[in-house]
């Protein structure tokens, strides 16, 4: 069994930036990536060409933790090379095709089940996103409803429905539009959210914009609610969407709905957050409550965290996609605070250097 300082579990750029700070610090390090690239979590999850924003959150203001790994509103293919040569010129160590099973713990700090392999670590640092997608709670199946924008080609021709009000959503109505514009096709995108507002941030409010000007057809459609995923009469699955609903006298309601293949849907409603891995691996998550929690929903659960991202099990970080919207701060003196914590590049970046510091800051006071 190889023996290192810190087992770093994905090579999104939170994994990424803890790895290349590791390596400045001087400490033995291993990448464990499932997939077969760098970024695969990006490659699997953004709209072909999509551009990358190299988004700061409100209210911080420091430069990106570490500057390669900043985006530079580029197709996120650009953003993918620049940060591959930049892997590559660092001969940082990753095994590709090893998924993180779990770890034990053992004397000096944890045996960890890579698959194909073990290793010896002092530390683990969990930067494995955020990829368990929110149901969509419908009635009936709705299976074939993708979750992300596969080949855009494939909706020319169709009406297509885009459901989910942030930035993911907005980004595939915006390609999707411009994919059926570049040919000619005016069939339209809809774009429909449970909610009055849609939330995305300014480059990526930009860009949607932009396409609306030039002339993309797409259509809007606010406090849009699925209802049932069935099977038409012609053998088609459909997802049947609310789209209005007045009430009546005498209880009864008129609802309007509108129905799309599946094949021609895709939600962007979010990510439930790796809680079920989490409560596995025995790491302290406390469940929110309404009127307690302001930014995690109801049941979600949060991982409770020191102010360096180190979880209950002492030597193990979790950081980046994996404890986004929020997780519970445990502050110095035992108080517990829910503290949010935006999904973007910058956030996974600026966390990973954090843990490789303070993994670094550890080892040389042991
Ligand atoms: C459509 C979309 C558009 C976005 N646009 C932007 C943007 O323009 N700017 C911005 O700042 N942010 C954007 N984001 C958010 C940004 O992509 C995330 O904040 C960022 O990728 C989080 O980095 P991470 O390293 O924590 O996780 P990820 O990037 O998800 O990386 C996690 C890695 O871990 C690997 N992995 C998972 N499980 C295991 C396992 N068990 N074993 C081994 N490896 C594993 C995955 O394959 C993946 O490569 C966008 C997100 C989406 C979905």
């Amino acid at each position: 069994m190889d023996r290192v300082d810190v087992v770093i579990v994905g090579a999104g750029p939170g994994g990424l930036a803890a790895a290349i700070r590791a390596g400045e610090l001087g400490l033995s390090f291993v990448v464990l990536e499932k997939g077969s690239r760098v970024l695969q979590g990006i490659l699997d999850t953004y709209p072909r060409g999509k551009k990358v924003y190299p988004t700061v959150p409100k209210g911080e203001e420091q430069p990106f933790g570490i500057t390669e790994l900043q985006p530079a509103n580029e197709p996120v293919e650009d953003y993918f090379a620049r940060v591959e040569t930049c892997v590559k010129e660092r001969g940082l160590q990753i095994q590709y095709g090893h998924e993180f099973q779990g770890f034990v713990r053992e004397k000096g700090g944890f045996a960890v089940d890579a698959g194909k392999t073990r290793y010896s670590a002092s530390a683990v640092i969990l930067a494995f996103g955020s990829n368990i997608p929110i149901d969509l709670g419908v009635y009936g199946e709705a299976k074939m409803v993708a979750r992300n924008l596969g080949n855009p080609e494939e909706h020319i021709g169709a009406p297509t429905l885009v459901l989910g009000g942030g930035n993911a959503a907005a980004d595939v109505v915006s390609t999707l539009s411009k994919t059926k514009r570049d040919v000619g096709d005016s069939t339209p995108v809809y774009w429909g959210h449970r909610r009055e507002h849609f939330k995305v941030d300014k480059d990526v409010a930009r860009d949607l914009g932009e396409e609306i000007l030039l002339g993309g057809n797409i259509k809007i459609l606010q406090g849009t609610v699925p209802r049932i995923g069935e099977v038409d009469e012609e053998g088609v699955e459909r997802l049947i969407i609310q789209t209005q609903s007045i009430t009546l006298p005498h209880g009864v309601e008129m609802q309007q709905g509108m129905s799309f293949p599946m094949k021609h849907v895709i939600a962007c409603i979010g990510t439930q957050g790796p809680s079920i891995i989490f409560d596995r691996l025995g790491l302290q998550q406390i469940t929110c409550t309404e009127g307690v929690c302001k930014i995690g929903r109801e049941g979600a659960k949060l991982v409770m965290l020191n102010s360096c991202f180190q979880t209950s099990v002492k030597g193990v970080y979790a950081i980046g996609g994996a404890i986004s919207p929020a997780y519970l701060l445990v502050e110095e003196e035992g108080a517990l605070r829910e503290k949010k914590h935006s999904n973007l590049i910058f956030k996974a970046v600026q966390d990973g250097v954090h843990a490789a510091e303070d993994i670094a800051g550890r080892l040389s006071r042991a």
